[in-house]
């Protein structure tokens, strides 16, 4: 009765908790490490009416790996908001770069993840990274976004155009600024692809502001060279691209179009592939 009653109390349905079984020494023992899982403090001290029941080590695995299922859904959740409209750049990892023709970039992207938020998102710089189309720019900022993600920061890798659809689908344009304002990153992808008009150059200004006010970051990528940010063509552009230009760091990266490089290498392996199999 009393083995039954101690099994009850200890129960947690949070828990596969492992039978208790109460030895010749009067003491309740965990049937499956051994350990000990009920002590009557007043044994030690006569004055302390008071019975603890230890944590043993079959409930402290089953304690980590609670936390890591948690952690890795937590993360999967963030994950997937972040790149909720640019799902094939979950997959972008330090980890999974090739690390061909980084050109110093991938250092610059892996020191920035590292001092993000340290000692706070006020002091992280907003960074810009431009250069030709295919040398890794969205890449590597998918990188950040990840990396950050796993850190447990709030990440949003998006672009002006995605930021226009959700803007035109309400008249509350504030609620979608001050959604995104609450993502510790947001990374606007591929700036300047977007078909110009005067309202995407306004976007691009109010979340300029927004994330001043916020003091929080933005990172962004662009085909567009030095030379087109200096000078975009149009006052309200220079406008918009003046400011931006200086609030950012500025990275410039060179280098092959990675994306037609990988197509080659990967044309030429079918070729040869298919060669074989002739
Ligand atoms: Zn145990």
């Amino acid at each position: 009765m009393f083995q039954r009653c101690l099994n009850e109390l200890a129960s947690n349905p949070r828990y596969d908790e492992p039978p208790l079984e109460t030895r010749a020494d009067g003491k309740t023992y965990c049937t499956r490490c051994g350990e000990l899982r009920w002590l009557d403090l007043s044994e030690i001290n006569p004055q302390l009416h008071l019975i603890v029941r230890p944590v043993c080590s079959c409930i402290k695995a089953q304690d980590d790996a609670l936390r890591r299922r948690t952690e890795r859904g937590n993360c999967e959740r963030a994950r997937a908001d972040c790149f909720r409209d640019f799902s094939c750049m979950r997959e972008a990892t330090f980890a999974a770069d090739d690390r061909q023709n980084t050109h110093g970039i991938r250092e610059i992207c892996l020191k920035y993840t590292e001092k993000f938020g340290v000692p706070d998102l006020r002091r992280t710089e907003w960074l810009i990274l431009f250069g030709n189309v295919g040398v890794g720019k969205s890449f590597y900022a998918a990188c950040v976004a990840n990396a950050l993600t796993d850190r447990g920061f709030r990440v949003k890798f998006t672009s002006i155009p995605r930021i226009e659809q959700q803007l035109s689908k309400t008249f509350d344009k504030a609620a979608v600024y001050d959604a995104l304002n609450t993502y510790d990153l947001l990374i606007l992808d591929d700036l300047g692809a977007e078909r110009r008009t005067d309202y995407m150059d306004e976007i691009v200004f109010s979340l300029i502001e927004y994330r001043s006010q916020a003091m929080r970051p933005l990172l962004i990528t662009s085909n567009l060279s030095r030379r087109e940010f200096d000078a975009p063509g149009d006052t309200a552009r220079q406008r918009v691209f003046s400011r931006l230009w200086n609030r950012c760091l500025a990275v410039r990266m060179e280098g092959e179009d990675r994306r037609r490089a990988f197509m080659n290498r990967t044309n030429e392996q079918r070729l040869r592939e298919l060669l074989k199999n002739a």
